[in-house]
């Protein structure tokens, strides 16, 4: 006999196996609106009163549900709650502006809207037929309230509508199916070695792809989820120490806080020889790899994966014939994107465009027939990120096409310049960008962030260049900035950075 695959399955086992077991520790900074710890059992029974809530408001399968909040038990909650029952859920990013929020919510056609506390004000104005906001007093949560069935579980109907930052144009509203998420979520556990003893970090926000599917993945499986809203450093260090965390997943930028705030803490840093993290979103600087392994002692992966893909394409861990590399050949290894995951098949085109094929793929962009068609040409998803695969099979990331600097005639990868100088003992981050440039057409330009004032000049920077990467790479010009700007995932925005060189051109991305 042979039922749907659908993201309830997740809850279902956590509800049969683990009932009594601590599953969620809320974010206790909000007493407000925390609920605390909470058992399985329990978990399931707001995703129930949530399904019921819903049946209540009319809400029919298929209908769209967005939620705008922080990270939170209510929310991971809502992912069974919302799916579980047939209903679509709209993770919304809670530092959008109220008209980016305005636009998710009438493109997707959502007909109730929740936002945890701290995002209430976001509800103002909005013209949907149900707003509340998530906590005790909204009269959603009443244990015991029974939903009705979903009559006809499908696991190829959509389960999660992602809308993409938007960084180009308008975002898109990427469908995932139950399918997906059940193959991305068990996929994903699967290499990251989760189970039953796990105790997960929330360090990502879990707006984004879901939180790569550990909210499913961890449920299932009978691991524990520790709630996180404020993502640095210190507060990372504290909660591992606290509970005993496992497990965490966050872009380097993350990575890069927790390393100085190891600096700084008092006595062994938590977590040593049992924490894996795994690092994604953006390529990890070489210096930072082997800093984790140095002053850490976690373990270090890497995931690389799209919202299109739910998002898992090729993963990285340390392997066995690795052990006796010397500790920078194995930071280089590790520092590859990795080999693809099982159930993904990953191709170049001819112009080094890294193409994907993998049964949790996107359904379609939501009502964008023609970008739909586009991103899935030829039968592959053309993921708009050039790369190469190595010696081992491992796919390298060479860059985004659109970050990529054509600098008199040649392709110059910003990845490779970043990590070239975040090898320099001064320097915490680096975003490098291409410039119009009369002579060279675009001017291979570093924005970096360094540790002090006067820490190193813009010269000796080039000049560090120079001794690792081709002249044609290394940066013309360097700039000292305070901070980065990045997305709430820890990514850089480039885009902010090109803006005020670009005014009133237009650039060619190839
Ligand atoms: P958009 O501008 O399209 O909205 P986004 O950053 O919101 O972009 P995501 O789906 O969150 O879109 O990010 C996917 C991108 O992140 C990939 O295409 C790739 O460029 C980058 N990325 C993710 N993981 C890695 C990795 N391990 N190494 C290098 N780059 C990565």
């Amino acid at each position: 006999m042979h039922f749907p695959l659908t993201v309830r399955d997740f809850l279902d086992r956590a509800e049969q196996v683990y009932p009594d077991r601590i599953g969620v520790v809320d974010e206790p900074d909000q007493p407000a609106s925390s609920l605390g710890k909470l058992t399985y059992g329990q978990v399931g029974k707001l995703a129930r009163a949530q399904a019921a809530r819903l049946d209540q408001l009319g809400v029919p399968v298929g209908g769209r549900v967005a939620v705008i909040s922080q990270n939170s038990a209510r929310l991971l909650t809502s992912f069974f709650g919302v799916s579980g029952w047939g209903r679509i859920l709209v993770p919304v990013n809670f530092r959008l502006s109220a008209p980016e929020v305005d636009y998710i919510v009438r493109h997707s056609g959502a007909s109730v809207v929740y936002a945890d506390p701290s995002c209430a004000g976001l509800l103002n104005g909005l013209d949907v037929p149900h707003r509340f906001v998530l906590g005790d007093d909204d009269g959603l949560y009443r244990p015991g309230v029974e939903p009705r069935p979903w009559s006809e579980p499908d696991e190829a109907a959509t389960a999660t509508v992602n809308y993409t930052s938007g960084t180009t144009a308008r975002p898109k509203g990427v469908e995932l199916t139950h399918r997906s998420l059940w193959l991305n979520a068990t996929v994903l556990a699967l290499h990251a070695g989760i189970g039953d003893r796990d105790v997960y970090l929330h360090t990502l926000p879990m707006f984004h792809v879901n939180g790569w599917g550990m909210p499913y993945g961890v449920t299932g499986l009978g691991g524990r989820h520790i709630v996180l809203r404020q993502v640095d450093g210190p507060e990372i260090l504290r909660r591992v120490d606290e509970h005993g965390v496992t497990v965490l997943c966050c872009a380097p930028a993350v990575i890069n806080t927790v390393l100085d705030a190891a600096a700084d803490w008092k006595g062994d840093v938590p977590g040593r020889d049992r924490v894996r993290v795994i690092c994604a979103g953006a390529p990890p600087p070489t210096r930072t790899i082997e800093r984790v392994a140095e002053e850490l002692g976690w373990e270090f992966q890497q995931l690389y994966g799209l919202t299109e893909t739910s998002p898992l394409l090729t993963f990285n861990r340390s392997r066995a014939e690795w052990d006796d590399l010397p500790p920078a050949e194995r930071a280089r290894k590790l520092g590859r994107a990795g080999a693809p995951a099982l159930g993904v098949r990953i191709a170049l085109d001819t112009d080094g465009e890294v193409l994907a094929a993998t049964n949790h793929a996107l359904h379609g962009y939501w009502q964008q027939t023609e970008e739909t068609t586009a991103a899935q040409a030829g039968g592959w998803f053309h993921t708009g990120d050039g790369g190469y695969l190595d010696e081992d099979g491992y796919l390298v990331i060479s860059d985004r096409k659109k970050d990529v600097i054509i600098s008199g005639g040649e392709n110059v990868s910003s990845i490779e310049v970043e990590d070239a100088l975040c090898a320099h003992p001064a320097v915490r981050e680096a975003a490098v960008i291409g410039v119009p440039d009369e002579k060279w057409g675009e001017l291979v330009t570093a924005i970096v962030v360094v540790t002090g004032p006067d820490a190193v000049a813009a010269d000796e920077l080039i000049a560090h260049c120079r001794g690792r990467l081709a002249g044609y790479k290394c940066p013309k010009r360097i700039e000292f900035a305070e901070s980065l700007p990045r997305t709430a995932t820890g990514k850089l925005q480039k885009f902010r950075l090109r803006k005020p060189y670009w005014e009133g051109q237009e650039r060619q991305v190839h």
